[in-house]
């Protein structure tokens, strides 16, 4: 039965048992909670196009207007009792449901606990109807002229339950979620059009009738579904179908990580593990990967009832589907294995350096003949608690220690490289032939360059992190905007979470040295930091935004955040080819920075290996 047959038939109070075989749940929780109620009432409704608007984070006001099959008067006033639904009839229906809502008491729960109205009107009626209710009781209910279809406007939730009301998180914090519920919604309906408005303001628009791939694209913003790639599966009754992160693509949080199951958004942990299990070997601590896959099952094999606000589901064959899954993702990441990307490889053997994996450290360019190269085990590893870096966090509470470790360091890589803090061009000429020079590039990724007799490894990225975090800080605190302007403004097309963060952190992007204009309706950059003006700025921006809209638990506030954020994206990458005067001078410039061992994030930008160890390994010594 399509939910619009469903619907077709009259609505009648549910059968004791019936509604006793429902679990009680409080469905109007938080703001969120009753947007999702409201929007999922107007998909079983038929809509083409749903308008949402939530004002104050839903605190304020919360609106949902649906082009559906809308609602006689006498349906509409009995939709809001207890148990009133027109989508289940017997106990058995419980077992094939295919309509989102089927409890019956959505509306009700809402209606008691704030002050709503609904507009409504069916396609065989001229005029709609109005009905107004405040704390569950009935007020006005009279005629109004409407569009077919229903609009339904809660005000005020928890006016008369103040306990509640306080258990409220901000209106920024509630809004995230409305976004949240909002954005899943969208994903799995792109025939539906979908326009969402924040406080008056249009905060995103979806054309309907999208494919899934393109709304997927919409919703979660174009610079992270570069990153993607689209999945398609179908075992023993299941279809995957989405997209999902290739494995170098990841975010610092689970926030893009979303699961649906028969158009349904749920939390699944065994089979979200599953999925970090096929990635995991590509990432590091705090990195996850990202997907938007919608599994498509018999409803019979399902269990959709354990959760109040359904959002989790119980598979009758767990095994089944995390096998279904993770052959749909494998191959996504098996074509990344097929082609390391760097000049790493992972080998298995070395057993005789007591490790099972070890990394090839190959120096310079391959090696002919394909002699084994000298084996090293993981260098971090090994070296990153002892010396004089350090990897440990605790190292950089010790005060002077690392001012005066940084100094000293300065002194012989100055040395070493024998170039000043500001290289000219001559100084860093390599005039040496290849292979000879003192810094040179390993994997694309790593510095390598002999310091003292030791061996210094400096991070490429972290390290360029850090000199962009503090000069963009020094610059700040000196009361200088570091901004330049743009020949051409770069149009910025956020998701409606950047969108968000955009709002949240607008003073914060402006001090780092952003400047936005809204140019034909549409946000523009016109000026970019000073410190890291390049090619890459409009993507640097986008990647910016996607970070600050991630809602992990953020470790640091304000204009630290959005400063580490830019020197990040802003940062060369692991990957980027650097040339040994570009090498020389990051080294010295990370030396010159304050907190020289750890990038803003506090990872470590540079390991220094011992000569002795060196020998030792070599039996010198
Ligand atoms: P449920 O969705 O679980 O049936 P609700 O309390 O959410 O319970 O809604 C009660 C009934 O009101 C629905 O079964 C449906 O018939 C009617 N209804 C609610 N919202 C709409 C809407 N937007 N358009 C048409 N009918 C609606
Ligand atoms: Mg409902």
């Amino acid at each position: 039965m399509s939910p619009i047959e469903t619907l077709r038939r009259t609505i009648h109070l549910l059968p004791e048992h019936v509604a006793n075989r429902i679990a009680a749940g409080e469905v109007a929780e938080r703001p969120a909670s009753v947007l999702k109620e409201l929007i999922e009432n107007s998909l079983d409704a038929g809509a083409g196009r749903i308008e949402i608007a939530v004002e104050a984070g839903g605190k304020g006001a919360i609106v949902v207007r649906d082009d559906g099959c809308g609602m006689a008067r006498d349906d509409a006033l009995l939709a809001l009792r207890r148990h009133a639904t027109s989508k289940i009839v017997r106990a058995e229906d419980l077992d094939a449901i295919q309509t989102l809502g089927f409890r019956g008491e959505a509306l009700p729960s809402v209606a008691s606990v704030s002050k709503l109205e609904i507009v409504t009107r069916p396609a065989e009626s001229g005029t709609g109807t109005r009905i107004t209710v405040e704390g569950g009781k009935i007020g006005d209910v009279g005629e109004a002229g409407a569009a077919v279809g229903t609009q339904v406007r809660v005000r005020d939730l928890f006016f008369n339950v103040p306990a509640r009301r306080r258990f409220l998180r901000s209106a920024q914090a509630e809004l995230r979620q409305c976004t949240d519920v909002v954005m899943r919604a969208a994903l799995v309906n792109p025939e539906v059009a979908f326009t969402y408005l924040v406080d008056g303001r249009r905060r995103a628009h979806y054309d309907a009738s999208e494919e899934f791939e393109a709304r997927v694209t919409a919703v979660v913003g174009k610079a992270l579904a570069a990153g993607m790639r689209s999945v398609h599966h179908s075992e023993n009754g299941f279809t995957i179908r989405g997209m999902a992160g290739r494995p170098d693509t990841h975010r610092g949080s689970r926030s893009q990580q979303i699961l649906f199951v028969n158009q349904r958004p749920v939390q699944h942990r065994a089979l979200s593990g599953a999925i970090f299990a096929l990635y995991r070997d590509h990432l590091k601590a705090r990195q996850f990967p990202v997907y938007v896959l919608m599994i498509e099952v018999d409803p019979a094999r399902i269990d959709v009832n354990i959760h109040p606000s359904k959002s989790e589901v119980r598979f009758r064959e767990q095994a089944e589907a995390t096998r279904a899954v993770r052959h749909a993702i494998a191959p996504l990441i098996r074509d990344v294995r097929a082609t390391p990307r760097w000049g790493a490889v992972r080998r298995s053997e070395g057993a005789d350096l007591g490790r099972s994996e070890q990394w090839e450290l190959r120096l310079g360019a391959d090696r002919p003949g394909g002699v084994a190269p000298p084996v090293f085990p993981s260098v971090r590893d090994r070296w990153s608690g002892e010396g004089p870096v350090l990897g440990a966090a605790g190292a950089s509470d010790s005060p002077g220690g690392i001012a005066e470790q940084a100094a000293a360091m300065r002194e012989e890589i100055a040395a070493e490289l024998g170039v000043s803090h500001e290289p000219s061009p001559v100084d860093c000429a390599p005039e040496a032939p290849p292979g000879v020079a003192s810094v040179w590039q390993y994997a694309l990724t790593y510095i390598f360059t002999p310091l003292k007799g030791d061996l210094l490894i400096v991070d490429q990225h972290t390290a360029h992190e850090r000199v962009l975090f503090e000069r963009t800080m020094a610059a700040i605190l000196e009361g200088d905007v570091p901004s330049q302007r743009v020949l051409f403004p770069i149009v910025i097309e956020p998701s409606p979470a950047e969108a968000e963060a955009l709002e949240t952190h607008r003073g914060d992007i402006a001090r780092v040295g952003y400047e936005l204009e809204e140019i034909e309706g549409r946000i523009s950059l016109v000026g970019v930091p000073a410190v890291g003006r390049d090619s890459r700025a409009g993507q640097i921006f986008q990647a910016l935004l996607g970070e600050l809209a991630e809602t992990g638990e953020a470790k640091m506030g304000g204009i630290e955040r959005v400063a580490a954020g830019f020197a990040c994206k802003a940062a060369v990458k692991a990957g980027d080819t650097l040339n040994e005067q570009e090498m020389g001078q990051l080294v010295n410039e990370l030396f010159a920075t304050e907190k020289p061992f750890f990038c803003p994030h506090g990872r470590p930008t540079v390991v220094r290996v011992p000569l002795g160890e060196i020998e030792r390994r070599f039996g010198r010594i």
